[in-house]
This record gives structure tokens, sequence and C-alpha cells, in this order.
């Protein structure tokens, strides 16, 4: 099996029982060269075999095999072509940061490790899932931005490395719950622009590093 495989087998499961994803919702891919594979479309992400992830050339959008890829293709298209960058693509719909987005607030940074880690998020509001609208503002976000977040649908994070992308998202997905909570129990203390500039200067590769090492 290659690498791109297995890291895609590995974190299709991980999604699925961090309860980032429910069902059939979600989808994943990887930049292996000119192509990328892609979960397929209508697949509970734990009972993907490892032979049915799609692989679709990422210029021409052409894949090959009888399964479908994800509808949600063209999003992940867009990531792979605007930075050349990123090789890991992830899709879920998590609870808390889509009920705090479509609340139409953004997530704010109230523990270290968000600003410190993730250097940009970007919020687009609703567009139909699946549709070329949707693909061409996450285009124009991608080039500079981890963590897209789509209000009333879910959240798309990119990464150098399959667990760099997870990683984001698990980060976005806890700061969307702390959020909650902490709004629930009264009014929460936001990090200052000052703090997260600290946080960033204090940490960023070394601490990025550390965090991440395989
Ligand atoms: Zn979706």
């Amino acid at each position: 099996m290659s690498k791109v495989i297995e890291e895609l087998q590995k974190y299709a499961r991980e999604l699925v029982s961090s309860g980032l994803v429910v069902g059939a919702g979600g989808n994943l891919s990887m930049r292996d060269g000119e192509f990328m594979y892609i979960s397929p479309s209508g697949f509970d992400l734990k009972e993907i075999a490892d032979h049915q992830w799609v692989k679709v050339h990422i210029e021409s959008g052409q894949y090959e095999g009888e399964l479908r890829p994800s509808s949600e293709i063209l999003m992940h298209l867009e990531c792979f072509r605007k930075n050349l960058s990123i090789n890991a693509c992830l899709h879920a719909h998590p609870t808390y940061s889509v009920a705090v987005s479509s609340a139409g607030k953004e997530i704010p940074p109230l523990f270290p490790d968000f600003p410190a880690m993730i250097k940009k998020v970007g919020y687009i509001d609703y567009v139909i899932p699946t549709t070329s609208i949707l693909a061409e503002k996450v285009s124009e976000l991608v080039v500079d931005t981890d963590v897209m977040v789509m209000r009333n649908h879910g959240v798309l994070t990119v990464g150098k490395t399959m667990k760099e992308a997870y990683f984001f998202m698990q980060l976005t997905e806890e700061s969307a719950k702390v959020f909650t909570y902490s709004s629930v129990l009264g009014s929460p203390r936001i990090l200052s622009n000052e703090e997260c500039t600290a946080l960033r200067n204090l940490s960023t590769e070394k601490y990025r590093a550390k965090l991440l090492e395989k």
C-alpha cells in the first residue's frame, strides 16, 4: 500500500471515531504528484477499502476507475491547484464549528494553541455544497488560509501533511466547543490581538514542529 493511501485510511478512520463526521458526511484527499486521491462518493469513511480511493488528475479533474469521487471534489481540486505547498485537504461537518459559525459568529481565540498553530481562519457564508460557487470561494481563500469555516455546512482544513490538516480540524472544533461552553457560563475573555501576536512569535516554527512531530 502506498504511503498516501496509508495516511488517508488512517485519518478517515480517525475522523469517524473522533465524531468529527457522521455517516457518509465528510471527505478527504491527498496530493500524489500530478494526481490526488479522494474518498469515493457515498461511502462511510471507515468502510473504504485501500483500492477504493479515487485517483483524480488535478489539472483536468478526470478520474480513473468505476467509483465516483466525493461530490465535494471541486473544492479539493481548487486547493491543490491554487496552493502548491498543500498536500492534504480535509472536510468535515463538526458540530460546534457549524453551530458557532451558523449563529453568525467567528470562532475566537480562547486558549494558546488555536492562534499559535493556525495562521488564518476564513469564513464562507452559506452556498450550496458541491457547487463551483463554493469551490471558487475556497480557491480565493486557500492561498493563505489553513482553515475555512463554511456557515451552515462545515469546515475545510488544509496542510502540508494530513496530520497537520487533521490537527487544524481538531483545534478549530475544540475552540468552537470551548467558546460555546464559555458563552453559556458567562462572557468569555477572548485573547487580545497582542496576546495572539506574542504567542505566534514565541511559538512559530519550533512550537508547530514539536506538536506535529511524527
Ligand atoms: Zn460538506
